[in-house]
């Protein structure tokens, strides 16, 4: 199944760098791992088959020799515009919802991607990286608490289309109940370490908990969709904190039931984990994004995986693509033929008929995506 003229709507997904020039192999093999480690990247990410795919894959569509020599030599000939226009264009991708939170100051705020690449483009406010640039502004508790609660419940008259929590790397996925007194004493030494460095970063259990918390409950109200990190990504993560079955106490309190949770990066290695959930709560939806590309030739399994227990409905495309066009056009293009395999295999069973198959796939590239944050879809 071609799923080619399929549009895409990457439902998660980081801004371009304003600065695409690499200088590099090692600085290009960085985009295609989560490790932070030098050596990885010099001398062992290139031995990947993700690496190898994808420049095998890059050189067909920059038309060079499949080698990085030679696929930096043809990216360096272009500006960093012209290969973002050719390549999302490419791709057939007709809306990006953006987490800006993400190496913010080296990359285009989304008003300015927008300018820059043939997509619509949405913001997603990432809560923690607001509650963090709060807690520098203000001196009191009270103060970053009425901040950061009044932001969140303007996030979608400011034009954000959903929020995005990366407590997960943080302080884990078992979010609890906290009182606002155990949240104002875990205050103190933070605010302290913001007030000598300038920045801080936001890993106090009870404070994270009950700011997330506080989010939920406008979500909820709002019926607002919100993206939640689970399962691998960069190297400061506690993988097993990132289980998305330390979210069911959350999921079974009722007390979020309006808020569609997306589960982002099919949880990996939680894969079946996540296809799960999203069979058994209506409001629970498994990404892919991350998943598709870092998986490479394992992508039809994954999506084997979720399509075999979740509804159809309940799976959404992403790339979690960032800073270079090369990986958002690479996860099109993988999304789609992973999603071609495996509904192939479907139709050749007897489960689904051909116009289903097409239907399914038009949903997880976008359709599903599109009912979630109500933007218009063909
Ligand atoms: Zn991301």
């Amino acid at each position: 199944m071609d799923l080619t003229a399929v549009p895409i709507l990457d439902q998660h997904c980081h801004a371009l760098l304003r600065d695409g020039t690499v200088a590099d192999a090692a600085a290009y093999a960085r985009f295609f791992t989560e490790s932070d480690d030098a050596t990885m990247h010099a001398r062992h990410v290139p031995e990947s088959v993700f690496y190898r795919w994808a420049i095998r894959e890059l050189a067909t569509v920059l038309a060079c020799a499949p080698t990085t020599e030679a696929v930096l030599a043809a990216r360096g000939r272009m500006s960093a515009d012209a290969l973002a226009q050719r390549l999302l264009g490419e791709a057939n991708i007709a809306v990006l919802l953006i987490d800006h939170g993400y190496r913010t100051d080296e990359t285009w705020p989304p008003a300015e991607l927008a300018a820059r690449v043939p997509c619509r483009v949405l913001p997603l406010l990432r809560l923690e990286t607001l509650a963090q640039a709060l807690i520098v502004q203000h001196e009191t508790f009270d103060a970053v608490l009425d901040a950061y609660s009044a932001r969140v419940e303007r996030a979608r008259a400011d034009g954000f289309v959903g929020l995005k929590s990366i407590i997960a790397y943080r302080t884990g996925l078992a979010v609890q109940a906290t009182s606002r007194e155990a949240a104002a004493a875990a205050f103190g030494p933070v605010k302290e370490r913001a007030r000598r460095d300038g920045r801080v970063r936001l890993a106090a259990k009870p404070l994270n908990d009950y700011l997330l918390l506080r989010a939920l409950e406008i979500a909820e109200r709002q019926a607002m969709p919100v993206q939640i990190h689970t399962g691998f990504g960069d190297a400061d993560l506690d993988l097993r904190e990132a289980n998305p079955l330390h979210l069911r106490p959350l999921l079974e309190s009722g007390q979020y039931a309006n808020v569609p949770f997306v589960l982002l990066h099919a949880s990996y290695p939680y894969v079946r984990e996540l296809a799960y959930l999203a069979a058994i709560y209506a409001n629970v939806y498994a990404d892919v994004g991350l998943a598709i590309p870092h998986l490479a030739a394992e992508i039809p399994t994954m999506l084997r995986q979720l399509l075999s227990l979740a509804p159809a409905t309940k799976v959404v495309y992403s790339s979690d693509a960032s800073q270079i066009p090369e990986l958002f056009w690479l996860a099109a293009r993988w999304g789609r033929r992973g999603l071609g395999t495996v509904l192939d295999e479907l139709i050749a069973l007897g489960a689904l008929d051909a116009d289903e198959a097409l239907a399914v796939g038009r949903g997880v590239l976008g359709g599903n995506a599109a009912k979630i944050y109500e933007l218009p879809w063909p």
